[in-house]
């Protein structure tokens, strides 16, 4: 999710393929082996329509190299998300690989442009390489978890028109190396703005990114379970674009702030530069640092990360949004009156994180304490709303009792009323607030099993 809608400027010994292989069987899972190659299947597209209608539109299928992603549980997602890529047996309809994701096109949806135009966003996913002809259906949900559209087209692996990703001559780095891609989650941190002259600065800039990110558990405890490498785009000008200080760059990635006209959201503005930026990096996930110091940054959930590299909270602004992108986490900040509802009473969100109390049970139920009652009346400090303000006077024990105390707190997902959150602050709510909640922890280690176990 994006940034624009903070209360503040705020704000991832190899087990021998057939060894994988047995253990899937093992668990009654489908085997990689027989479906796929150790290859990467590049699929473009472009989501497209408007408020009332939305396309699908296949673009291109494109070779990779090594397939990067999980070798087991292909059939399950880890999230629900706004969306699913589902990779099908064309005569029995079985899933023999699945992810889900959200989109930046989602998001336009609901902005009142969506409601006067038609407009189109590019959208690139990857999937194992398959050994036979198979069909690939996309669908994208609505709020209700309704399926608004979906595409089911065919891929022949031998077509000869899918064509390889090209190489682009960038060099990569590898910060952190814990094990082969088949047995590690896979983090592409790639940089934009930043010009042959500044690709020493771009190295520099990935560490601190990965030391921000292993500083904060439980990332600094799982920090063994991934592989992070620093890929060196280069750029023709370095900076990237402003729109509201006028300044537009030439930037390979496209990256620019003002997306949907919100000062501090910065995105990519172009899916497919990014993916072509990678070109030859195994990798599941995407961290674009962007070179300036202007706030600003967003996350989709597997999809990408956005982060300006300059700007004071660089760090805490990573972390949050590597919560959305990675983890699936929603915003637990509120405003208190008119924001467009992203989620319904009636509907439980997928975010791990939020409750509307339809389906509590499937949440953070198991780990509230006894008697706590439901919804859960806010610590008095709460009033003050903007604790934010005060946090760094408060005294330990209270900023600790406002992260830890698990509760169903009324006010999240952006509304004061109808959706609940796990704890008074955490890092998904202010950014002053270090840590992630007991509830957004335990999401975080899940996706990390969900990846690597
Ligand atoms: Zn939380």
């Amino acid at each position: 999710m994006d940034i624009r809608k903070t209360l503040l400027p705020i704000i991832i010994l190899a087990v021998s393929a057939i060894g994988a292989a047995a253990q899937d069987s093992e668990k009654g899972v489908i085997g990689f082996d027989k479906d796929f190659e150790n290859k990467t299947l590049r699929l473009d597209y472009v989501f497209a329509g408007n408020a009332k209608r939305q396309q699908i539109h296949f673009c291109e299928a494109l070779s990779g190299g090594i397939w990067a992603g999980r070798r087991h549980s292909l059939d399950t997602v880890c999230l629900d998300g706004n969306g699913r890529l589902e990779v099908l047996d064309p005569e029995t309809g079985k899933v023999l690989y699945v992810n889900s994701f959200s989109t930046l096109f989602q998001e336009w949806l609901s902005q009142e442009e969506a409601t006067l135009t038609d407009k189109a966003f590019e959208e690139c996913f990857q999937v194992p390489f398959p050994r036979r002809k198979i069909n690939i259906r996309v669908s994208l949900y609505d709020i209700r978890g309704n399926v608004t559209t979906t595409l089911t087209h065919p891929i022949d692996p031998a077509d000869i028109i899918i064509r390889p990703v090209p190489d682009n001559g960038f060099t990569h780095r590898y910060i952190l190396k814990n094990g082969e891609p088949s047995e590690c989650i896979d983090l592409a941190i790639v940089g934009d703005g930043y010009a042959a002259q500044d690709t020493a600065k771009f190295f520099s800039d990935a560490a601190r990114a990965v030391e921000a990110l292993t500083a904060h558990e439980p990332f600094t405890t799982l920090k063994g379970n991934f592989n992070i490498v620093a890929v060196a785009a280069v750029s023709k000008e370095s900076g990237v674009s402003i729109p509201h200080e006028g300044i537009w760059k030439n930037t390979l990635l496209k990256c620019h702030f003002d997306t949907f006209y919100s000062a501090r959201y910065l995105t990519a503005g172009s899916m497919k530069a990014v993916y072509d930026a990678l070109a030859g990096v195994p990798f599941e996930h995407i961290l674009v640092l962007s070179n300036t110091a202007v706030y600003g940054g967003g996350g989709i959930y597997n999809s990408i990360l956005t982060c300006s590299a300059d700007h004071p909270t660089f760090p805490k602004v990573l972390v949050h949004e590597f919560g959305h992108s990675f983890a699936g986490l929603g915003d637990e900040y509120y405003y208190d009156d008119g924001y467009d509802p992203m989620y319904v009473p009636e509907k439980e969100p997928w975010e791990p994180n939020l409750t509307t109390l339809a389906d509590f049970a499937s949440k953070w139920a198991d780990m509230l304490p006894e008697g706590t009652p439901v919804p859960t009346p806010p610590d008095s400090i709460e009033k003050t709303r903007d604790v934010r303000k005060i946090w760094n006077t408060l005294p330990e024990e209270t900023r600790k009792r406002l992260n830890g105390k698990l509760g169903v707190y009324e006010g999240g997902g952006y509304l004061s009323k109808g959706v609940y959150r796990p704890v008074q602050e955490c890092r998904m709510k202010i950014n002053e607030c270090e840590d992630f909640c007991p509830v957004c922890t335990r999401a975080i280690r899940r996706t990390v099993s969900f990846y690597t176990k």
